[in-house]
């Protein structure tokens, strides 16, 4: 297949363009490299894969014929894309629209990826896809929340009025290598602080819960939904919970760090709980995630103090 990962040089996204190359498609790596990173794909592109570096909302460039399309290109950091507010906006509705009509008119499998953010402050636990959500519309994450949750509206009506072969998956906390060590998110920051010795920025009480996926494990749901027919949404994340003093638990003890922690103000509608309901995940499309975070920390703390040479 010849398959277009636009966000391609980002995190998750260039763990999908890897692994679709891996099993032998051709990847087109569309990327503005705004929170993306060249050097995530720099040894895809010398093995002949394509990058364009270009911004989805604002054009295309020529592509040619593919058989599928996945949209990526988002800010996912909660730092990052309250700090874009207006590009994150425009990626989510018109960059969505541009790839939807790219995939329509190959005749190609598009994939959305959705998020978690779309439940906003859950009043339902876990998260089950036909759950509505608790989204503030004017609150400061609703630039995020609300970009994806219309961009899941356009790709429905796309499917509906166009016939675009079109599935949504709503992903939840993904960490690993390449999960950039100052984008600001909790296991970036955490696994930074332990290995530099500086203190663990705990917001708000750090009882919070996040539901945090191992990114192989994720980009196998990725790939298993792009695979599928089934149009979703569905949830694709480790429904393992934890809260972020537990999360501080594991990581000093994964870096064998002596950092202390520090309590921080909570950011404005920081969602109290998250965790994904898999059972569509794991009936629909035969998927689970099978790495514990233990095993997740100690991978990416191995990437980290190796590639990286943080807290060297
Ligand atoms: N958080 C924290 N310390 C940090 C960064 C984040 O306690 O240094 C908290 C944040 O308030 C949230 C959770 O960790 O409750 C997950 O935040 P993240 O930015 O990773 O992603 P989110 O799930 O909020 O999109």
């Amino acid at each position: 297949m010849r398959v277009v990962v636009a966000g391609g040089a980002g995190f998750l996204g260039s763990h999908l363009a890897d692994a679709l190359a891996t099993r032998g498609d051709d990847v087109v790596i569309l990327d503005d490299l705004s929170s993306g990173n060249a050097s995530n794909v720099a040894h895809l592109v010398a093995a002949g894969h394509e990058f364009h570096v270009c911004n989805v909302a604002e054009e295309l460039p020529e592509i040619g014929a593919v058989d599928a399309v996945c949209n990526l290109a988002s800010p996912a950091s909660p730092p990052f894309y309250l700090a874009h507010p207006l590009e994150t906006l425009a990626v989510g509705s018109e960059g969505t629209r541009r790839l939807l009509e790219l995939a329509n008119q190959n005749g190609a499998r598009f994939l959305l990826a959705s998020t978690s953010e779309v439940y906003g402050d859950p009043k339902e636990h876990p998260q089950r896809e036909t759950y509505w959500g608790n989204v503030n519309p004017v609150g400061p994450r609703s630039v995020y929340d609300e970009a994806k949750r219309f961009a899941e509206a356009l790709t429905i009506a796309h499917a509906g009025t166009k016939g675009t072969n079109a599935c949504i998956v709503r992903i939840f906390n993904t960490y690993g290598p390449r999960l950039d060590p100052g984008d600001g998110r909790v296991v970036s920051n955490f696994v930074r602080q332990a290995l530099e010795g500086s203190p663990l920025t705990v917001y708000g009480d750090g009882r919070q819960t996040r539901s945090f996926c191992y990114v192989d494990d994720e980009v196998r749901g990725l790939i298993a939904l792009l695979d599928a027919t089934e149009r979703g949404p569905i949830n694709i994340g480790n429904p393992e919970e934890f809260t972020m003093l537990e999360l501080v638990d594991a990581v000093l003890e994964v870096t064998r760090s002596t950092s202390t922690v520090v309590f921080e103000p909570l950011p404005t509608d920081d969602p109290t709980r998250r965790c994904p309901d898999i059972t569509l995940a794991k009936t629909l499309l035969g998927w689970e995630p099978t790495i514990s975070l233990r095993e997740g920390l100690e991978r990416l703390v191995e990437y980290l103090r190796g590639v990286q040479g943080v807290g060297e």
